[in-house]
């Protein structure tokens, strides 16, 4: 699987499937989760994880504070300079934590710990120490916790560096997006390769296990040069990971991605041409491509997982560690707990005053039934693993299992006795042709956040 050799995409495949590339539905969307799933239906549902103790955790915490807007950001979040507006939110935070500790009991083993946002480290040292002492206030934070955090390269330092490693966070990843002059004054966020290349090597020798990049393309002003010369030079570097997300424009939601002249975006033929060329890029230099849109060294564990089929995803991403349990924090935040999908408010007022109520700040959640859990299993598995056995799909997937076969005629996929295999051409399109038999990737959408783009 690793060994998969890059092809290109032919214009008349590209066109045939650019309609899918756009985020997705799950069975069903976040959309159509109730509403009228509440707080009291929550609060039953966490009691039933307090009835588990053997179910592992994973939890997501969202952090939605900037110190600007980037033009192409499509996340929850909000611009403020006030730092007491950082430290109201902490204190809500501190109290949905306890919320959910009354709930399931203090104590229990985290599996995994994600803090994204926004910009997590926008906090000062005694706000991130705070935001570490509060959940472990009532779970469980081990040295074996896979516990991560998203930076921006221009808001950090050697100090905070080395503040976040004391407090356990092992693999940090930094928003690099593009490295090039024009291409990061179109996006309004112009951080210096030399200031990238400082923040990593400090990580490097503070000594984190592991440090991502992301990368988006389909930027205006990239071209097949200017993103060569960021793809060459994040090599160099060598992070350990590397996730490569295309740009998505959502208007409706994101407004000041208006600021973004659509005439200078590439087209749908450039932006593919882009990923084949970060594609062919990283696995010449010995990077192993995982599922969809992640480089990972050989020697990651993630590239070791999905050689043996080990490989997971949940709603932080691709993983080694998949929790029984997902629970999100903090405003807009999803979560899978015991069988239930569900999301905060994203609304950071409306939030902020519902923890305020001592209610659960619920959204929206929904009650997999056993037909969901299955297709969410055999989405979950092709992506992971690119073939779908037919078992999985047997009774839940059928039609999009025969759907899936019929695309071998345009050699996207091919089909065994038993099961379907994914080409390394229809890998590229892997992403659409999900989309349009719906399911998974409403996890990103879920939280607010087309990619993960501090
Ligand atoms: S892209 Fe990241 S840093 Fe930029 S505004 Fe959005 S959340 Fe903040």
């Amino acid at each position: 699987m690793t060994s998969m050799m890059p092809v290109e995409i032919s214009p008349e495949l590209l066109t045939r499937f650019s309609r899918f590339d756009r985020p997705g539905m799950p069975p069903p969307a976040p959309d159509a989760w109730a509403e009228s799933f509440s707080g009291e239906d929550y609060c039953r549902t966490l009691k039933e994880v307090g009835r588990h103790p053997d179910e592992t955790l994973a939890l997501y915490l969202h952090i939605p504070f900037c110190p600007g807007r980037c033009l192409y950001c499509g996340c929850n979040t909000t611009v403020t300079h006030n730092s007491q507006r950082i430290d109201s939110y902490l204190d809500a935070l501190e109290r949905e934590v306890g919320m959910v500790g009354d709930a399931i009991g203090t104590g229990r083993d985290v599996l995994q710990l994600h803090v994204a946002g926004g910009t997590p480290n926008y906090l000062n040292d005694a706000q991130l120490t705070r935001l570490v002492e509060l959940v472990s206030s009532r779970f469980r934070i081990l040295p074996e916790t896979d516990a991560s955090i998203e930076c921006d390269p221009r808001r950090t330092s050697a100090g905070q560096l080395e503040l976040l490693h004391a407090l356990g966070f092992r693999r940090v990843t930094l928003g690099v997006q593009d490295l090039e002059p024009r291409v990061q004054r179109s996006i309004g966020r112009i951080q210096s390769i030399d200031l990238v290349r400082d923040v990593y090597w400090m990580a490097r020798e503070i000594g984190f296990d592991s440090i991502g990049f992301d990368l988006i393309y389909g930027l205006p002003e990239q071209t097949a040069a200017s993103f060569q010369s960021t793809l060459d030079a994040v090599i160099e570097m060598a992070p350990d990971r590397v996730a490569c997300f295309g740009y998505s424009r959502g208007t409706s939601l994101a407004m000041h991605q208006h600021a973004i002249d659509i005439h200078r975006l590439p087209d749908d033929m450039e932006r593919q041409r882009l990923f084949e060329q970060a594609v062919k890029s990283f696995l010449a230099s010995g990077y192993v491509w995982v599922g969809l849109d992640t480089f990972v060294l050989d020697t990651d564990e993630l590239a070791i997982a999905q050689d043996e089929g080990r490989l997971g995803h949940n709603c932080i991403g691709y993983t080694t560690m998949k929790a029984d349990n997902t629970i999100g924090l903090g405003t807009g935040a999803a979560g899978e707990v015991h069988g239930h999908c569900v999301q905060n408010e994203p609304n950071l007022a409306i939030w902020e005053a519902m923890i305020e109520r001592g209610e659960f700040p619920i959204a929206r959640g929904h009650l997999l039934n056993p037909t969901d859990r299955r297709r969410r299993e055999a989405i979950g598995y092709l992506i992971c693993n690119l073939e779908l056995p037919l078992e999985l799909a047997e009774g839940c997937f059928d039609e999009e299992y025969r759907r899936l076969a019929a695309y071998a005629s345009d050699g996207l996929v091919d089909v065994e006795d038993n099961k379907l295999r994914i080409t390394p051409t229809g890998r590229y399109l892997l992403r659409h042709l999900c989309t349009e038999h719906e399911a998974y990737f409403a996890w990103d959408r879920a939280r607010w956040h087309f990619s993960r783009s501090l």
